[in-house]
């Protein structure tokens, strides 16, 4: 590094005015300057920030995003998922491959290119999808391959002729919470209208539960907050929707994030708090611009920044902050140490954020769709928002709908909805399986299409994904565990060493080289990775085959070597047995 290099980097961190927590900012900054984070620069960060470059590295390495070697000045990542695969993705790498002269993950001669697979970048409905330097691509095809290449070289692989995030609008069936008059100011108002006890109250009342599926009922996380003695409190929104096929928190930002913000500031005057911190997935980078624009107008209308609606004393304000490609940051907690700007590794709780969160204050960290309705019931109030869904599941849901479905798309649907009626309302009556809540989720069988989307029986975050009587079932739990092995932190060896376990024992299966015994121990070492993992990633990674072998029996079944150990019994009474002698309830999405 030049001593120019070192002057721009020292640069970079007065920039974050040399603030520890802003090291995520700090290395996307360098890299974006100099294509990737060199060993001075790293030495030259902690200089700055007066910490062990180690503490540098820590964080740095951690992040899918971030590089320490130079790679291609234009970075091209392909979502690869089973939704893009069944959509042609395969094909579209090809074409890639092809036009470019490079394998997949490999960089061009020229440092140019890079093109390599990338997790689910929340575009299920609109598979292939590639992000190009942070710009989204959508509906790809082969055929449109080589003129992307011949755009990026005639700008010197920049990025500057694409298109600017061709995405289309993905909310089809706007409900009560998507619909109106998006209040703003209105709802400011009838917030300060109420002590922030009161405010809370009605929250409650709503019987409001966060929407990423865990469902813990936001008005008692809010009370917690509250009550939890600390110098300042934090409000926190988890935009980090990496589970795949879930596109909710996209529609919500793209085109209602007033109403996102107005949440998070019914918030901050219900616990006392004065910063908001929004955890804006990396791969919504595009949103960043946008997003800030509509922080500036709510200054500039006073709703956000000091006295806010007239209100002397109430001063709240948002600060975004962008991750770096890491699914486990959307656990909470994990999510908590990234704002800090460290790895994204889960916490030990307790103590849980209400009382020890964000630098270690009360935080409360939700939804983004939570948000969205406790803007709505502040509106509307908790009567109203009662009026819709179930007894123990109030108000509607965002389900996320991708795959085998000529609708796919965003649908607003009152909770209690059966898989059967949203199947109906999709136009997908056809469907062989349905994976609800994305890969930490349940493999739903026809057999169970009557059960319900809600808390009390499918507890979901959104994600709705398809699969027609032609996709191969065990294949996509093969995918699924696929997924697990390279977003595990890596922190704990159950969920380090048993997810990579289990695709292999997967491979093993769809490849029709297992026996009975084979498909029963990895039934077992499922088990045990849920037991003994220490965060929800790695309690509901096994998710998949454990579903699939409750459900479809038969797909294992048909899939099996004769050997020493064939059946004597099924392996539908094996899975029977094994399930009973479970000393837990079935797995599902909550985590
Ligand atoms: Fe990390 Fe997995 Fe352990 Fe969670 S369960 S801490 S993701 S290794």
């Amino acid at each position: 590094m030049t001593a120019g290099h070192a002057t721009t980097v020292e640069a970079i961190v007065r920039e974050f005015a040399a603030d520890r927590t802003r090291l995520l900012d700090i290395i996307e900054a360098v890299q974006h300057q100099f294509g990737h984070v060199a060993d001075n620069a790293i030495h030259a960060i902690a200089t700055g920030l007066g910490i062990h470059a180690v503490e540098v590295e820590d964080t740095l390495s951690f992040y899918a995003f971030f590089d320490r070697q130079p790679r291609g000045r234009c970075r091209i990542r392909l979502s690869r998922t089973p939704i893009s695969l069944m959509k042609g993705a395969q094909g579209v790498a090809d074409a890639f491959t092809a036009a470019l002269g490079i394998a997949m993950g490999e960089t061009s001669p020229d440092g140019a290119f890079t093109v390599e697979w990338t997790s689910d970048i929340g575009m299920a409905d609109q598979e292939p999808a590639a992000l190009v330097n942070g710009r989204v691509l959508t509906a790809l095809t082969p055929a449109d391959v080589p003129g992307i290449v011949a755009a990026l070289r005639q700008s010197g692989a920049a990025d500057a002729r694409l298109p600017n995030a061709n995405i289309r609008s993905s909310l089809v069936q706007a409900g009560p919470v998507l619909s109106g008059e998006l209040g703003g100011a209105d709802i400011i108002r009838a917030t300060l209208a109420l002590p922030p006890e009161k405010v809370i109250e009605e929250i409650t009342a709503a019987k409001l539960r966060g929407r990423g599926g865990a469902g813990f009922p936001t008005g008692m996380k809010w009370r917690l907050c509250r009550k939890a003695p600390g110098a300042d409190h934090y409000v926190a929104c988890n935009a980090d929707e990496g589970e795949p096929g879930t596109f909710k928190d996209r529609v919500l930002l793209d085109e209602f994030p007033d109403l996102v913000f107005d949440g998070m500031t019914v918030a901050g005057y219900a616990l006392g708090a004065r910063h908001g911190l929004l955890y804006l997935r990396g791969e919504y980078a595009y949103m960043w611009d946008r997003l800030q624009r509509v922080l500036k107008s709510r200054r500039d209308r006073r709703l956000l920044g000091t006295a806010i609606g007239g209100r002397e004393g109430f001063d709240f304000d948002i600060r975004l902050q962008l991750g770096a490609g890491a699914y486990i940051c959307g656990e909470e907690s994990a999510l908590i140490e990234s704002l800090e700007g460290k790895r994204g590794a889960p916490r030990d709780r307790p103590p849980f954020p209400t009382e020890r969160g964000y630098l270690q204050q009360p935080t409360a960290v939700d939804n983004v769709e939570t948000y969205a309705c406790a803007a709505r019931i502040m509106q509307h109030g908790a009567a109203w928002f009662t009026g819709y869904g179930t007894r123990e599941s109030a108000g509607t849901k965002l389900v996320c709908v991708s795959g085998d479905c000529p609708r796919p798309g965003v649908y607003e649907v009152a909770f209690g909805m059966t898989v059967n009626e949203l199947l109906d309302l999709v136009s997908a009556p056809e469907a062989a399986f349905v994976q609800v809540s994305g890969p930490s989720g349940q493999s739903v069988a026809p057999k169970d299409f009557g059960r319900r989307i809600a808390f009390e029986d499918l507890s979901t975050g959104g994600s709705t994904m398809i699969f027609g009587a032609q996709r191969d079932v065990l294949d996509v739990a093969l995918q699924f565990a696929d997924f697990f092995v390279a977003e595990s932190c890596g922190w704990c060896a159950p969920c380090r060493v048993g997810t990579t376990l289990l695709k292999q024992g997967m491979e093993k299966i769809v490849a029709g080289r297992a026996t009975l015994a084979d498909v029963t121990a990895t039934e077992q070492l499922a088990n045990t990775v849920v037991r003994m993992s220490r965060c929800g990633l790695g309690q509901t990674a096994p998710n998949p085959i454990l579903t699939t072998m409750r459900n479809f029996p038969e797909a294992y079944e048909a899939r099996l070597q004769p050997g020493p150990f064939a059946p004597a019994v099924t392996l539908d009474e094996a899975l029977r047995e094994a399930t009973s002698l479970r000393a837990h309830a079935p797995v599902t999405a909550e985590a």
